[in-house]
């Protein structure tokens, strides 16, 4: 497929991806917060995701300087990743929605947090980190470049490996046994799987 028209369609789901986001941005900041787990690492991590996700993606798309790292894809494997990168945003919208007040862009828990174990979050833990693990898979395939297209898989994968314990142990010791239950029962990002 013609990059251009690949760099259009990512760039309009980095735009819809914003537009999803920005009500609970909002909402969010309306919340008193009772624990708060922002540490360095993870200001490092969102710093990273940043790098990996927006920053080498845009420079892919708006200038020339990361050509030299260029490579070429079939067609159909575009085709494969608009299809992950609809799913992606879908999935990105509806665990915003399921989540609603509780969202957070860090590790927070906030005065009056509930927890969610349904809806998306029924049968799997970390259904929005699927959505940005779908997003980075799409971004390999959309953006056929080695630095560009790869550095969202890479710098998730460490913000996710750093992040995912801490995470959940402030779950559990918010919400103790209620998180252990839903912890035994679910898989973290693929249900039944993983
Ligand atoms: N890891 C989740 C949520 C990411 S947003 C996912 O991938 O879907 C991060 C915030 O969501 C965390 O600070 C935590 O307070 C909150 N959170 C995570 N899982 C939750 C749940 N099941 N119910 C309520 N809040 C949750």
């Amino acid at each position: 497929m013609n990059p251009l028209t690949l760099k259009i369609i990512f760039t309009i789901g980095i735009v819809l991806s914003l537009v999803i986001r920005i009500p609970y941005q909002r909402e969010q900041q309306k919340n008193i917060i009772i624990d708060d787990r922002k540490t360095a690492q993870e200001k490092g991590s969102l710093f990273l995701i940043f790098v990996g996700m927006l920053l080498l993606p845009f420079i892919y798309v708006l200038f020339p300087w990361l050509n030299f790292a260029n490579y070429s894809l079939p067609i159909w494997v575009n085709g494969v990743g608009i299809v992950t990168f609809v799913l992606a945003l879908w999935l990105f919208w509806r665990t915003h929605h399921d989540l609603g007040k509780n969202w957070s862009p860090t590790l927070q828990i906030r005065e009056g947090h509930t927890l969610m174990t349904n809806g998306i979050y029924h049968s799997i833990r970390h259904p929005m980190y699927t959505s940005v693990l779908l997003w980075c898979v799409a971004q390999a395939l959309l953006l056929p470049n080695w630095i560009a297209g790869l550095a969202g898989l890479m710098s998730f994968s460490i913000a996710y490996a750093t992040r995912i314990d801490q995470e959940e142990q402030m779950l559990l010791d918010q919400f103790g046994d209620e998180y252990e239950v839903y912890r035994q029962r679910t898989k973290r990002l693929v249900p039944y799987l993983f």
